[in-house]
């Protein structure tokens, strides 16, 4: 019997041993970059003379390393090999395929500050965020592992006299893994591990801008006894690589998160039968979301003012589910402004590298531009009350940012921005703030803050997202305790870290037997 799952704690960073620990981890990581790695296809290690180079966003001189880049000549290569791999891996005791995800989870958990470090040079993660990070992925090994155990035999249907019914699980095939650079351990491991341990082979094509963290951990799925063919790590473009694996015949399934303009058009390349393809490919999208808090007029100002910071500061606001949107009812309105306000301005910011900070750097130049526009909109269509500004000279620095008076249908307060900016919208009532709540192509997070029951009752079954959080913040789903995913525009609700998650990249088979 394999112990319970359990959560992977989080470090305390008040405590001067872990501080010390991670300053030292920290160093020693630094002394290793700029190395290079690369592609991962049938178990060989191929060179490529196109390279990726991964910076630290908040130091755009230091590089962290340089990545091999795969061209669809060598996609197509990793595809075969998965395809030949499958035969052989798919019938692997499902025991023997999760052991190698808890060694894996042992293997990082011993070297967890080693793999934040990486985090923090590669994304500009604070230690905080990099350390939740490490930890969300070594729960994935641990938790998909075992939940694999108990599908083994499949699930329990019913029987007649004479006849013997069985329904398992089968996996599909060859899965292709398209993770995001946000979450760059965590989400790429869960992505990754999840599909593998069901028996699928995988070909992942990580995100550039993390592609060197993905690489460390395609390591250690190797050490771990990851025999070869089963994973190929093929970084490279989108529209080169990704596109080419999304349509190829022999993909059965797609397991995608990121935007969800992307997330859409792999749905749509998805559906298009190939020449020589003989099944429906299944698609697995966890995309955007434009979340919102809501504070009712009985609520805990301080809980409510936590809430509505650390949803959207946590992380610059990179992460899809960031509470990028405060609505809040008229009593206690200007109240909770006043507060987020002055708690926004004491966070800190600056490389994360170098020191504890609140916040680090914003991902790239692409995300700073982006971001940065926003700042110009948000002056047009509200009022800045803090923020608003950036620095890009030495690494893509934006400073927490609010904005309030904002029209529910605003640019700002309908488009994922995806950054350190939240906005505020005033309620009449408690009616109107879910309405405003449920206004936007988006249903991943939602946050209320309320001490009224009814509310809170309302809301459970009129907030329309997929993770709905009361008296907290709306960011930050542990494995297994809140199974991640969203509606509408956000996704497939695949709920990663839910305990329907592995089924979903496995097929159910009934079997019947008269005798
Ligand atoms: N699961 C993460 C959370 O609950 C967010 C994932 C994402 O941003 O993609 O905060």
């Amino acid at each position: 019997m394999v112990q319970p799952y359990k959560h992977e704690p989080f470090t305390d960073f008040e405590q001067q041993e872990h501080k010390k620990a991670f300053e030292d981890a920290l160093k020693q990581v630094k002394e290793q970059l700029g190395q290079h790695h690369d592609l991962l296809i049938n178990g060989e290690r191929v060179r490529t003379d196109d390279t990726i180079t991964s910076t630290n966003p908040a130091n755009t001189k230091q590089v962290v390393g340089t990545i091999s880049k795969a061209n669809q000549e060598l996609a197509e290569k990793a595809v075969q090999s998965a395809s030949d791999a499958f035969e052989d891996w798919r019938k692997w005791d499902p025991r023997a395929r999760a052991e190698i995800l808890f060694r894996a989870a042992s293997k990082i958990r011993r070297r967890k500050h080693e793999f934040s470090s990486y985090l923090v040079y590669e994304v500009g993660k604070p230690w905080k965020e990099a350390d939740a990070d490490t930890a969300e992925a070594i729960d994935f090994l641990e938790y998909y592992g075992r939940q694999m155990i108990e599908l083994k035999e499949g699930k329990a249907i019913e029987s007649r006299p004479g006849e013997e019914n069985r329904y398992v699980y089968q996996p599909i095939g060859v899965t292709v893994v398209i993770p995001p650079w946000n979450l760059a351990l965590a989400i790429m491991a869960g992505t990754t591990v999840a599909p593998l341990v069901a028996g699928n082979t995988v070909v992942m094509k990580p995100a550039s801008n993390s592609a060197v963290i993905a690489a460390k951990f395609v390591e250690v799925l190797e050490e771990s006894g990851l025999p070869k063919g089963v994973l190929n790590f093929v970084p490279g473009s989108g529209g080169e690589v990704g596109d080419y694996l999304v349509d190829h015949p022999k993909t059965a399934l797609i397991s995608f998160t990121g935007s969800r303009d992307v997330g859409l058009r792999i749905m749509e390349r998805a559906s298009v039968r190939q020449p020589g393809q003989n099944h429906l490919k299944q698609v697995i999208a966890e995309m955007g979301g434009k979340d919102t808090v809501v504070v009712d007029k009985e609520a805990d100002i301080d809980t409510a003012v936590d809430a509505i910071v650390v949803s959207a500061f946590g992380f610059s606001g990179q992460k899809c589910s960031s509470g990028s949107r405060a609505v809040v009812h008229e009593d206690v309105y200007d109240e909770v402004l006043e507060k987020v306000k002055a708690a926004t301005e004491k966070l800190t910011v600056g490389n994360a590298s170098e020191e504890n900070v609140y916040m680090g750097p914003v991902v790239d130049q692409g995300a700073y531009d982006k971001i940065m526009s926003y700042m110009e909109i948000g002056k047009e269509e509200g009022r800045l009350v803090t923020g608003g500004k950036g620095d890009d000279s030495k690494g893509y620095f934006i400073n927490p940012t609010i904005f309030a008076d904002l029209d529910p249908n605003s640019r700002m307060q309908q488009e994922e921005i995806f950054g350190p900016v939240v906005c505020f919208t005033k309620a009449k009532d408690f009616d109107e703030a879910i309405d405003i709540a449920n206004n936007t192509e988006y249903g991943l997070t939602g946050a209320v803050i309320s001490d009224n029951r009814a509310h809170l009752e309302k809301a459970k079954y009129d907030f329309h997202v997929g993770n709905l959080y009361f008296n907290r913040n709306c960011t930050g789903a542990i494995v297994g305790y809140q199974p991640f995913g969203g509606f509408k525009m956000s996704g497939t609700d695949s709920k990663a870290g839910g305990p329907d998650y592995i089924a979903l990249h496995m097929q159910a088979k009934t079997i019947s037997e008269k005798f």
